[in-house]
C-alpha cells in the first residue's frame, strides 16, 4: 500500500526533526550551565564541547581551568 508508506516516511521525518530541534535544544541548555561554573580560584567559566547526532550518540567534554572547575561543571551534569 503506497499510501501507508508515504505517511510512514512523512511520520519518521517528523520524529527525526522533533528530535533533532530537542538535539540542539538540550545541547544550548547544557552549554549554558556549563558556563555559569565559575571556579573561584582562577576567575574563569568552564567550558564544554557537545558531539553526536543524535541523543545515543551524544556525548560532552566538559573542559575547565583546574580540576575544582572541570568537576564542579561536571556536577551540573548530573
Ligand atoms: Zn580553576
Amino acid at each position: 500500500m503506497p499510501k501507508a508508506d508515504e505517511s510512514n516516511t512523512l511520520h519518521e521525518d517528523a520524529i527525526s526533526e522533533l528530535e533533532r530541534d530537542a538535539l540542539t535544544w538540550t545541547k544550548l541548555s547544557i552549554a549554558k550551565l556549563i558556563c555559569s561554573v565559575k571556579c573561584d580560584e582562577h576567575g574563569r567559566v568552564a567550558e564544554i564541547a557537545c558531539e553526536g547526532r543524535s541523543f545515543e550518540e551524544l556525548s560532552f567534554y566538559v573542559s575547565g581551568c583546574c580540576d575544582e572547575s572541570e568537576a564542579a561543571a561536571k556536577g551540573k551534569l548530573r
